[in-house]
């Protein structure tokens, strides 16, 4: 006798719960995305005892007919595409026509469901997978499903389930990830007769993302809107130097459903450019309007995972976004720490300004036209009394008007007046708007690492050592310079084998440091080698740790050299960071300062 049987009905849809139907949460998900897909426009989810007890979803969608109130129990029944071409089309969240049957043969499950123009409705209720009955009922237009004793006939996948607080955040996550594609729709989520969350529908995404992520996290958050041929980018990016230790708060969401993909992560990551350290995540939250023929979403069975046929062009769309945002973005204010007390600071201050000379300086910037002349205003110290008629003059000449919202304050900006060096490692300017306090080691390193690049890009400059330098190494790097040579020589270094451990190195970009050479060498090495990096553009690994070594702290700046930096840095593409993540320049603003002068 054959071996083999075809499964019942019952057993196979069971089995199909299994892949579909992890928990809880993924009820909700597949209710909810049917009522998005039902073009509702107000949502109701409610759950008990963390959805084990009961899930109930309420739209005002669509409704279905009798007939179909029916069928979408039957696998393989959806309304949502009809013929193989369409699979290659999907613009609904539900394509496979596998969720309701399967999550009836896993709980109680009960059915109402109207349409609009519709005297009466349909309820159909099945228990485990079996039909109980279908009858017309008045009900509301829109559909109701409620899922009770959710996993009651699979004891296994019951023992599976975490604790109540575990899977009710799961679901919460859901809550949240469902409705931000789609602002204009109202959800509502109730925890055992507790309202969780009620968002309204409304055409601001902005209120919706602070209303999940807080205002705090918005507030660190800057614009994104991007629009070509192919791709419509909208949503938030993270500021300069706002990231976090995991991917968590990368979400990205493509034609209105929630993906994870590399594709997407390498070109958050690239748009970040050389911003972020290895380990380290900049919160996104990206919304990508493309043709569904562009993606093949039939690849999970939770369909969290998506194919994009120009993976590629994707991801340096979404880059160029990003750093399309950056550049527009202002550099990062401070609210300065009202807890410091300044009072002990005063006792001992005394005004002082240190100019070095040229000399002392070993940074070497282009000298930038000709200088103004400078003008130091002088305060003096508060110990100090200062007859009525030496005061000095304080004239207020207007308030400048801020810039326009968005506009960079740096790039372009020939308004920076620099006041005076502090600790030989900031540079005090003042900008239109506010104070600027710029950490000169941090912007050196930001402005060499895009000219190496550039000159990269270009061929590649190099500066020859005066006496090559000789570096051992392990073989399994010197090996990797053996294979990668022509890379580290688009950047100006240029290393040649001597044996199986040893190289040569007879150049280097210029403006690179010669003490410590083989050092940088060797970090380079160990970030190019490191798992973690791979994948990562090894052009990008170089320069970063090239111009790390490129100034140290405390190096004397000149004037002229001061106002150099600046122009190159308004020269730059990513100004406000440096290669490392860490900021170049901090803006106190006015308003800040009128806050804190109680001005405000
Ligand atoms: P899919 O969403 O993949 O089509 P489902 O099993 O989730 O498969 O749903 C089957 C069908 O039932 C859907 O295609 C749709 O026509 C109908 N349906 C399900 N939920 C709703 C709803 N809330 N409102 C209107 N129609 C619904
Ligand atoms: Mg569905």
């Amino acid at each position: 006798m054959s071996k083999i049987r075809v499964l019942s009905e019952q057993l196979s849809n069971r089995i199909a719960a299994g892949e579909v139907i992890e928990r809880p949460a993924s009820v909700v998900k597949e209710l909810v995305e049917n009522s998005i897909d039902a073009g509702a426009t107000r949502i109701s989810v409610m759950i008990e005892k963390a959805g084990q007890k009961l899930i109930a979803v309420s739209d005002n969608g669509s409704g279905m007919d009798a007939d179909d109130a029916l069928l979408c129990l039957e696998p393989h029944a959806t309304g949502k595409i009809h013929n193989e071409d369409d699979i290659d089309h999907i613009s609904t969240l539900g394509f496979r026509g596998e969720a309701l049957p399967s999550i009836a043969s896993v709980s109680r499950f009960s059915l109402r469901t109207r349409l609009h123009d519709a005297g009466e409705g349909t309820e159909v209720i099945v228990n485990g997978g079996k039909a109980v009955h279908a009858k017309p009922v008045g009900c509301a237009p829109g559909t109701e499903i409620q899922v009770r004793d959710l996993f009651f006939n699979t004891p296994a996948r019951r023992k599976f389930m975490r604790s109540i607080s575990t899977e009710e955040r799961q679901i919460q996550e859901m809550m949240y990830q469902l409705s931000l594609p789609y602002p204009e729709i109202a959800f509502e989520l109730t925890v055992d007769g507790n309202r969780i969350f009620s968002s309204p529908g409304a055409p601001m995404l902005e209120s919706r993302i602070t209303a999940f992520f807080g205002k705090n996290f918005m507030s660190s958050m800057l614009p994104l809107e991007f629009v070509n041929d192919e791709v419509r980018i909208d949503g938030f990016i993270a500021m300069h130097g706002f990231t976090r230790n995991s991917r968590r708060e990368q979400r990205t969401f493509v034609n209105g459903r929630a993906v994870e993909s590399f594709g997407l992560y390498r070109g958050i990551r690239e748009g970040y450019g050389g911003m972020v350290e290895v380990g380290r995540f900049p919160p996104v939250i990206l919304f990508l309007t493309i043709d569904p023929y562009e993606v093949d979403v039939n690849v999970h069975p939770a369909k969290r995972e998506v194919r994009f046929r120009h993976e590629y062009k994707l991801s340096a769309f979404i880059a160029e976004a990003i750093r399309e945002a950056l550049r527009r973005s202002p550099a990062p204010t401070v609210n300065i720490d009202p807890a410091i007390s300044l009072h002990a600071l005063l006792e001992s201050s005394e005004v002082n300004y240190e100019i070095p000379t040229r000399e002392q300086s070993i940074m070497d910037f282009a000298r930038v036209e000709e200088p103004e002349a400078y003008e130091y205003s002088v305060v003096p110290s508060p110990r100090r009394e200062t007859p009525e008629e030496e005061k000095p003059e304080i004239i207020v000449s207007g308030v400048p008007e801020e810039p326009p919202l968005g506009e960079p304050i740096l790039p372009g900006s020939g308004k920076i007046n620099i006041l005076g060096f502090l600790d030989r490692s900031y540079l005090l300017a003042t900008a239109d708007n506010g104070l600027l306090v710029i950490d000169q080691h941090a912007a050196h390193e930001r402005v060499l690492f895009e000219r190496l690049l550039k000159d990269a890009g270009r061929g590649g400059a190099a500066q020859k050592l005066l006496l090559p330098i000789t570096l051992e190494l392990s073989r399994a790097e010197a090996g990797f310079i053996t294979k990668n040579g022509a890379i580290f020589e688009k950047l100006g270094f240029d290393i040649a084998p001597l044996s199986s451990n040893t190289v040569m190195l007879s150049t280097v970009p210029p403006g690179i440091r010669q003490e410590n050479i083989g050092g940088v060498i060797r970090d380079m090495l160990s970030e190019l080698m490191d798992d973690a990096t791979t994948g990562r553009n090894e052009l990008d690994v170089i320069a970063r740790c090239a111009c790390k070594a490129a100034v140290k702290a405390h190096d004397y700046l000149t004037l002229e050299e001061a106002r150099g930096l600046i122009a190159q840095m308004a020269q730059c593409e990513l100004p406000f960071s440096c290669p490392h993540g860490r900021p170049t320049i901090i803006n106190i603003s006015i308003t800040e300062l009128e806050k804190r002068f109680g001005r405000r």
